[in-house]
């Protein structure tokens, strides 16, 4: 099944609509990272992120 990312927070999902924000999911994006402590992440900072999981680095 081809993933798709969250437009408003970025999250990676199988869902049309994001399990977290419910929002809308888009099947254009690019990379992904893994957030495994949201507390400590530079990369979960920059990208406000709160909850660990996978999210994309770019949602078109
Ligand atoms: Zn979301």
């Amino acid at each position: 099944m081809k993933e798709k990312a969250c437009k408003e927070c970025s999250k990676v999902t199988t869902m049309d609509i994001c399990t977290i924000c419910k929002a809308p999911t888009s099947t254009d994006w690019i990379g992904y990272v893994s957030i495994v402590d949201p507390e400590t992440s530079e990369i979960a900072k920059r990208l406000n992120i709160k909850i660990k999981g996978k999210y994309a680095l770019r949602v078109k």
